[in-house]
């Protein structure tokens, strides 16, 4: 009933939730988008999920933060106090007092200043933002890089696919998907594993589906079946942390029969010979009492891999969340090489994106490892390009990662690594970090903590001065979504009060710590840092000028040169190693880190579910979006919940060794035996209290996806 007669105007712009980047438009009227319509995007067709369609009004939300704040002379900081606080009433004017830009920005940058000038440069760290657009992690990081002093900048990517693109960067040389999601519609096969992609790439799932409708074979591989497996051939519900032991099983399998690509094998791929002697040990037949599936499905899964006209493998974090992460992923580069399953139209790998714009985020350099474009700050000539580019001394060593920092805050102050002041834009670790008791408490313990946001999160109450920024209706920038899409997205309404562009927050705080920047033009210079990080990531985004995105709205990198139409199929004939050929890993079992014994019996698994978007900070404040799924339920299948003297809709305790959350139990009988399901998404039973800080040693990603808890009957939920 929004027709272009009613609304004051329409702007295009990204969807701002998950990274399958849907294009569409919103409707405005008197500054307000009453509602969304779904454009005819490269990713989505014109088609939208509940978040896209109706997640909107988390912007217009009466709760936004509309003035800087600055936390009031002797109010301390009270971790503890987060677990009873009521995100929606909580009186924040106890905590803070209002204050100007030039007061706010000023206290700061004064206090930012003196840490790096008196303990060192090394002293601070800064998080960026996945939800932000390129321009403002470019820029951040470049803040963190030449005004701190240091490489100490991360973001939620080292929470999501960490594993996965060091796997990827290891054995292939690029950490982006090697086909875009539409081209399972190519694909005899669609191998998708630890991934919900109905719940959480919503619109990629509709790909999958149709192409299952037109013949071709989904396997899904998941301890917990979701709605994928209604559609899928075979469903392979192996047991939780044992990815390897099925994994190489597939890749046993297809040496143990003579399917694997020889011809491809001996141009394209090295230490083949490793690889086969190493699976030696996991025939089918072995490993199924290990990852609990038939050791005929395994064998009959490999055949049709091998085999098909093409295989893609489509993951999420159920792979890359654990200690074994990046071996997970490393199997998956295997599988995909020794069947010659990538390089062509309907085969290869994806690692879905979770966010809107990790993948961007990344590439941008807002990672503690890596230049932008993924040049590593080790290496000499990249560590000279950019200190020539940005005409400053740059750091040359990696810095430390999300997890990593919240210990290092909590350093030995003989530590000279401490970290003791933070800037951290757009990002929540408060409720995302895992083993959220300790990360509290160390947020708490910086000597400041400087936030910018749109909501007073958790993150936000345990800061000293916060800065309340725009939310992405509100900005003009570019995202980059997980097929490569590099899509712009226009500012469609004013931001509320006082509330300024992050893009414009970044420079005042670059302006504060003693930078000279000069980024002129409309949306406080959107166009120049888009044009400089354009230079920056020459090899990847040379052809894609902000004037062709103006026209296009999205284009896909690699992308070279003006009339570069892009390469939606990477790795056709060289990959991106040095030697251009894949450079397989072998991997072995490895347990996680904290396996369930008779006083922790059950597996905790975190994720997300459809209707909210990670920390719930806008989808909780989506007035549709929080109807449909109003309070955190945790998922057990009704054998379990029979043995607990459970019914749907009771209140449990859940309890590991750090934590523990009142909340209700619903059934679901895709969770496996033995193991529940709680999404992160809800600050009145925060799951990651729950969850295990160990990491995977080469991501250093946290293992969301596997601990131990128990779980009894009643609490307060
Ligand atoms: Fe937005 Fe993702 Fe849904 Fe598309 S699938 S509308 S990008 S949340």
């Amino acid at each position: 009933q929004v027709g272009s007669q009613i609304v004051d105007k329409k702007v295009d712009s990204v969807c701002p939730f998950c990274g399958v980047g849907c294009l569409l438009t919103y409707n405005v009227k008197d500054n307000k988008i009453v509602s969304v319509d779904g454009r005819d995007g490269p990713a989505n067709h014109s088609r939208l999920c509940v978040k896209g369609r109706f997640g909107f009004d988390y912007a217009h939300s009466p709760q936004r933060l509309t003035v800087p704040l600055i936390r009031k002379a002797g109010v301390a900081k009270d971790p503890q106090a987060l677990q009873h606080l009521n995100r929606h009433t909580a009186d924040w004017s106890e905590v803070f007092r209002e204050a100007t830009w030039d007061e706010a920005l000023a206290l700061t940058t004064g206090a930012l200043k003196n840490l790096r000038d008196t303990k060192g440069k090394k002293s601070l760290a800064g998080f960026g933002s996945a939800k932000g657009s390129n321009e403002e992690a470019y820029l951040f990081q470049k803040l963190v890089r030449t005004g701190f002093g240091s490489n100490n900048v991360d973001h939620c990517t080292r929470l999501c696919h960490a594993s996965s693109v060091a796997a990827l960067l290891e054995g292939v040389g690029s950490a982006a998907v090697s086909n875009q999601v539409h081209d399972v519609e190519n694909a005899g096969l669609i191998f998708v594993i630890g991934s919900n992609p109905t719940g959480n790439h919503p619109v990629a799932a509709t790909w999958m589906k149709n192409a299952a409708k037109k013949g071709a074979k989904i396997v899904l591989a998941d301890p917990r079946v979701t709605d994928i497996g209604r559609h899928a051939w075979r469903t392979l519900q192996f047991k939780a942390d044992t990815d390897v032991a099925m994994l190489n099983a597939l890749i046993y399998t297809v040496i143990d029969e003579g399917l694997t690509d020889q011809e491809f094998i001996s141009q394209r791929v090295n230490n083949y010979e490793a690889l086969k002697e190493n699976v030696k040990g996991y025939s089918p037949e072995a490993m199924a009492p290990i990852c609990g599936i038939p050791a005929h499905t395994l064998r009959e899964v490999a055949r049709e891999f091998a085999r098909a006209k093409g295989a893609m493998i489509l993951w999420g974090m159920g792979v890359s969340q654990h200690v074994h992460g990046t071996d997970n992923a490393r199997c998956l580069i295997a599988l995909s090489a020794v069947t010659g399953q990538i390089g062509k139209p309907g085969s290869g790998l994806h690692p879905l994106r979770g966010q809107n714009n990790v993948q961007g985020a990344s590439d941008a350099g807002l990672i503690p490892m890596m230049f932008p474009n993924y040049q590593r700050v080790t290496n000499q000539a990249a560590h000279g390009w950019f200190e020539n580019f940005w005409g400053m001394k740059l750091d040359d060593q990696p810095g430390y990662t999300v997890v990593e920092i919240m210990h290092k805050i909590l350093a030995p102050d003989s530590d000279p690594h401490k970290i003791r002041g933070m800037y951290i834009m757009g990002e929540n670790p408060a409720m995302s970090d895992p083993d959220l008791n300790h990360a509290r408490h160390a947020l708490a313990s910086l000597e400041h903590l400087v936030v910018q946001d749109i909501f007073m999160t958790e993150t936000a109450w345990l800061a000293d001065v916060v800065l309340p920024a725009s939310a992405w209706p509100e900005k003009t920038g570019t995202v980059t979504n997980t097929d490569r899409m590099v899509q712009l997205g226009q500012q469609a309404i004013e931001p509320p009060g006082d509330a300024r562009p992050d893009l414009w927050i970044v420079q005042q705080m670059a302006a504060g710590m003693g930078l000279d920047w000069d980024y002129a033009g409309e949306h406080h210079g959107v166009a120049a840092v888009y044009e400089e990080m354009r230079q920056a990531m020459h090899t990847a985004i040379a052809g894609i000028t902000w004037e062709r995105l103006v026209r296009e709205s999205s284009v896909t990198y690699p992308c070279l040169s003006e009339g570069d139409p892009g390469a939606p199929i990477v790795f056709m004939d060289h990959f991106d190693t040095d030697d251009g050929r894949v450079h397989l890993v072998p991997a072995d079992i490895i347990p996680a880190n904290e396996r369930p014994d008779a006083e922790f019996p059950f597996v905790l698994i975190t994720g997300r579910q459809l209707e909210h978007w990670h920390t719930g900070s806008m989808t909780r404040r989506s007035e549709v979006l929080d109807a449909l799924e109003p309070m955190a339920t945790a998922s057990l299948c009704g054998a379990d919940l029979l043995a607990l003297g459970l019914a749907p809709g009771d209140v449990a305790t859940v309890q590991s060794r750090r934590g523990r959350v009142a909340i209700h139990v619903r059934r679901d009988d895709g969770t496996p035996p033995g193991a529940v399901f709680i999404p992160f998404a809800y600050y009145e039973a925060a799951a990651n209290l729950m969850t295990n800080a160990a990491l995977d040693p080469f991501g250093k990603i946290p293992e969301f996806k596997y601990c131990a808890v128990a779980i009894r009957h009643g609490g307060t939920a």
